[in-house]
């Protein structure tokens, strides 16, 4: 799916967006080129602006944040000379909140009176407007329009002492999804929310004293840097790194796991490990079980690049159906090569990818894809797929149906906008013109996850996008702060 920008005046902003990305190293050399280098295996969950910040070995913070890909804006030797030091964060922002400028771009940074603290955060609050209407009235002057701003505001007034109690505090009041990495000059400490609903993992380089950590959204991060993964931080942990090792700490008791099951799907990078399941065999099982739930007699299965890939190869496995590539992605196509004329608009899809024609005329074609949201982008590779002279054009997704948006931290189109909030399966088939569309059922996702099926009472994943399921309550939509009803279960209240 990939989208493309969506400041792109021509995009028609047929997807889910990426979240964010975030990385954090303490106690390496280079610590600034190690989070550049994470940043850019994190590319995929935002491509907006990038920022670092580094703790120089004299104790000073500096920081350069830009807004375009990390190659473009951490590239330069000069920007790198200027971020000296054995510990640094990072951040690769796409904006689920917030406009795309400069003052938005992360890490942000505040001086408090325990000293500096960098803070990146990967998700999206859900009671920050809430929030930042009561800590305005207080007298706190927001510099960014981003929810990430809370937690700076509500760590400079906690009455705590010590920057993890201000930290905990600070998390106690805050509603939403979040991984974060913050740094100070003690300690680099990563945080989940309580449903750990955002991923963060975490990697070591050496052994014993004088040993490096390292905090990543994904393991696919610490590849790229000769890390090794050590595990999962856990929900609702934190965990402060700092000269004397490790420590772990739960501040926020017992509940139930909801980790994102669209990262399984869609957003995180096929080669990466999430929660202990690796992401492409997890996809490829998926296409399995779409097989086997909706086979169709066909002579080809064809994958919409990138993110179909996976779910098709499982699919032709399952189904004995010779897999191609008949779809090419153009995978250069820039920001801002061309003027978005009517024409141009016109052309849509065929900018990013293209038919391949030797496989797929006088065939009998799947189409495998991982998502149908507003259904613009599936109705243009339907056609070009039929003008390329398919026999037959059968569309099978790779998630349920999506008819929900996501509040916490994915940016997707209001509800109305989602075709399978407003149609059934048999006339979106006929709004995108294939001969035949089904999606994986919510039962069959679980299973491609080694679950018999969901649980509704503990469905262990958040799926809310698939099942209007929202387990962290929506306070600054409802204005309900309560807790959600399963939450409320799963501690026994
Ligand atoms: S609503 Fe969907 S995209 Fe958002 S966190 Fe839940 S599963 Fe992920």
């Amino acid at each position: 799916m990939q989208p493309l920008l969506s400041t792109q005046p021509w995009d028609e902003d047929d997807g889910f967006h990426e979240e964010c990305g975030v990385f954090g190293v303490w106690n390496a050399t280079d610590a600034a080129a190690l989070t550049a280098l994470g940043l850019h295996a994190l590319q995929h969950r935002g491509q907006e602006a990038s920022g670092i910040v580094a703790l120089s070995e004299k104790g000073s913070f500096n920081a350069h944040r830009g807004l375009g890909l990390v190659g473009d804006i951490f590239g330069d030797a000069k920007v790198m000379a200027g971020l000296k030091g054995r510990s640094a964060v990072g951040h690769n922002r796409y904006a689920t909140t917030g406009e795309t400028a400069l003052r938005n771009v992360q890490p942000l940074f505040a001086d408090f009176e325990f000293g500096g603290l960098a803070v990146a955060h990967n998700g999206n609050l859900t009671n920050a407007a809430q929030l930042k209407r009561a800590l305005v009235r207080r007298g706190c002057l927001f510099q960014s329009t981003t929810d990430s701003e809370v937690f700076v505001h509500l760590i400079a007034i906690s009455l705590y002492s010590n920057v993890v109690d201000r930290l905990i505090d600070a998390l106690k009041q805050v509603q939403g999804a979040y991984s974060l990495v913050a740094l100070h000059d003690g300690a680099l400490i990563g945080a989940r929310d309580p449903l750990g609903v955002r991923p963060l993992v975490l990697g070591r380089f050496g052994v014993g004293e004088g040993g490096a950590y390292v905090l990543a959204s994904e393991t696919c991060a610490l590849d790229i840097v000769g890390a090794e993964f050590v595990r999962d931080i856990e929900p609702g942990e934190i965990v402060i790194i700092d000269n004397d090792g490790l420590r772990s700490m739960k501040p926020f008791g017992r509940s139930q796991s909801r980790f994102c099951i669209f990262e399984y799907i869609y957003f995180a990078r096929p080669d990466s490990v999430v929660e202990g399941t690796p992401v492409y065999e997890t996809r490829k099982r998926i296409g399995g079980e779409l097989a086997r739930e909706s086979h169709v007699a066909a002579d080809v299965v064809v994958p919409v690049p990138d993110s179909g890939v996976p779910a098709a190869m499982g699919y032709a496995a399952e189904a004995g159906i010779p897999f191609e590539l008949g779809i090419i992605r153009n995978h250069y196509v820039g920001r801002t090569f061309i003027e978005p004329t009517d024409q141009i608009r016109h052309l849509g899809v065929k900018l990013k990818h293209s038919a391949n024609r030797p496989m797929i005329e006088g065939r009998r074609v799947i189409l495998v894809d991982d998502s149908i949201v507003r259904g613009t982008t599936s109705k243009k590779i339907v056609e070009m797929v039929r003008q390329a002279g398919a026999k037959e054009v059968h569309m099978r997704i790779s998630s349920p149906p999506t008819t929900h948006s996501c509040f916490y931290g994915i940016d997707t189109p209001e509800r109305e906008k989602l075709l399978a909030a407003n149609h059934d399966v048999e006339e979106m088939a006929r709004i995108i013109g294939a001969d035949s569309l089904a999606f994986i059922s919510l039962d069959g996702m679980y299973r491609a996850l080694g679950r018999p099926g969901r649980d509704a009472a503990n469905p262990g994943y958040c799926d809310a996008c698939f099942t209007g399921d929202y387990a962290i309550p929506l306070t600054d939509l409802t204005g309900h702060p309560e807790r959600a009803p399963a939450l409320l279960a799963a501690n026994g209240q």
